[in-house]
């Protein structure tokens, strides 16, 4: 199981209902409208933290719900607005509709906010339905529901440089000695698939993040094996390093080591092959390291520049590390979700065509009965209070001027004929 992806829940807070009330004032028996509204719901708002690195925690918690808007009161006193519920989540995650497929927000920078769910706005009280010919309404609006909708929380490490190359290269080693060790991940039974992350600090104070990207290995371009899902964090990088064993410890031959990942790279995804590499040449301390350097070197057709290093011995890291920053700095970055946001964008679409257009559907059920839906007619529908006869009234006369009643009759509806709505029967009356 792959932890960088998770499923999870969000609901904003409802609005609070809006209030019948009147004023009392001596001698009269019902003073003017005084019911306040009811406050707004929270919104369920995510906010980039930089210290997180993985989605861990939403395993465990899965469900957001935004608290509910105060109801209105009497004296026309308005509920308080409902805070939001902030929740945290690493940079570089990706949220997506899992019903619609459309990305709702691609969070990279620390701080960075996006509403995923929005609260319901307050219902409003009586005195907001006062007019010269109805001067004492018995009417209020129950709070509008908060938004609700599954995600799927996406997150591709912001990793600057990846690091390539066969398993036992050095990877990890070079990793471990150029950054800070993350303890935390290591606790973690699944350590071995998550990638290793590390912010590089430059002689120069210069800093990016550097993923080690273990087990890439032949044939990971066709899913075979872990490999596929290393490469997926790939994408995102500028720079790759290209960790190479020239002592050449488990007898292979460091050139073809070096044709084999860059053939796996380029079966992935063309654009991998774009970025500009940096081949390390590791293990340098090694008794045979220099002369495979210099066979190296002969069979070399590329134009990359090559760092011979010992991540063992920490030779030749500074360099290594001002090369990377250097590239880095001259390296524009590569659009992520280049192919999905074009998706999303037809699904975006087809959206709005549904929540502009289509307002309702009708369908009917074996017993004759006819069935109302829609987003549009359900929180009408939950913002009514049915135990006042004007807030019904009101209800009929919403549900007339989006076209309902006509639509009914055209499907063939009679006088006295039941219509459902969620969980509420009707009768239709002509
Ligand atoms: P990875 O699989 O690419 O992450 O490789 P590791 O970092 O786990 O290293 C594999 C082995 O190579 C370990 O035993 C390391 O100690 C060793 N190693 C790594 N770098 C060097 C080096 O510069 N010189 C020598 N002699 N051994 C190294
Ligand atoms: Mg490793």
């Amino acid at each position: 199981m792959f932890v960088d992806q998770v499923k999870v829940y969000v609901k904003g807070g409802d609005g609070g209902n809006g209030m019948v009330a009147f004023r009392r004032e001596k001698y009269v028996p019902k003073g003017g409208p005084a019911g306040g509204d009811g406050g707004n719901g929270g919104d369920v708002v995510f906010e980039v933290e930089e210290g997180l690195r993985t989605l861990m925690d939403f395993r465990y918690q899965r469900h957001f719900k935004a608290p509910r808007g105060e109801h209105g009161m009497s004296k026309n006193m308005h509920g308080k607005n409902a805070k939001d519920l902030v929740v945290k989540v690493p940079p570089g995650t990706t949220i997506t509709d899992e019903d619609t497929n459309e990305i709702i927000a691609d969070l990279t920078l620390h701080g960075q906010r996006a509403v995923i769910a929005k609260g319901g706005r307050g219902g409003r009280g009586n005195s907001r339905f006062a007019t010269p010919s109805n001067p004492a309404p018995e009417l209020s609006e129950n709070g509008e529901p908060g938004h609700e909708r599954n995600i799927v929380m996406e997150l591709k490490l912001l990793a600057d440089v990846g690091l390539v190359g066969f398993p036992s290269v050095g990877k990890s080693t070079l990793l471990s000695v150029v950054s800070s060790a993350r303890p935390k991940i290591a606790e973690y039974h699944f350590t071995t698939i998550v990638p290793n992350l590390g912010m590089v600090e430059t002689a120069d104070n210069r800093s990016f993040v550097m993923a080690d990207l273990p087990g890439l290995i032949e044939g990971a371009h066709s899913g075979v094996g872990l490999g596929h899902q290393f490469l997926r964090h790939i994408e995102r990088t500028r720079v790759i390093v290209h960790v190479i064993d020239m002592a050449a410890t488990e007898g292979r031959d460091p050139y073809e080591d070096y044709l084999t990942i860059n053939n796996e790279l380029g079966q992935y995804n063309l654009r991998l092959t774009e970025r500009p590499q940096i081949i390390v040449a590791n293990k340098m301390d090694m008794p045979d390291a220099e002369e495979n350097l210099k066979v190296f070197k002969e069979k070399l057709t590329d134009d990359y520049p090559i760092f011979p290093i010992s991540a063992l011995t920490k030779s030749g890291l500074r360099d290594l590390l001002f090369a990377i920053a250097n590239k880095l700095e001259e390296t524009p970055e590569f659009p992520l979700y280049e192919e999905k946001e074009e998706d999303a964008g037809v699904h975006r679409v087809v959206y709005k065509h549904e929540a502009e257009q289509e307002e309702f559907f009708i369908t009917r059920e074996p017993d004759g009965s006819f069935v109302l839906s829609g987003e549009k007619l359900e929180r009408l529908f939950k913002m009514t209070d049915f135990s006042r006869d004007e807030s019904v009234r009101r209800f009929s006369r919403q549900l007339r001027g989006m076209g309902v009643d006509e639509a009914l009759r055209a499907r063939g509806a009679k006088d006295g004929d039941t219509v459902k709505l969620l969980n509420y029967e009707f009768e239709f009356i002509e």
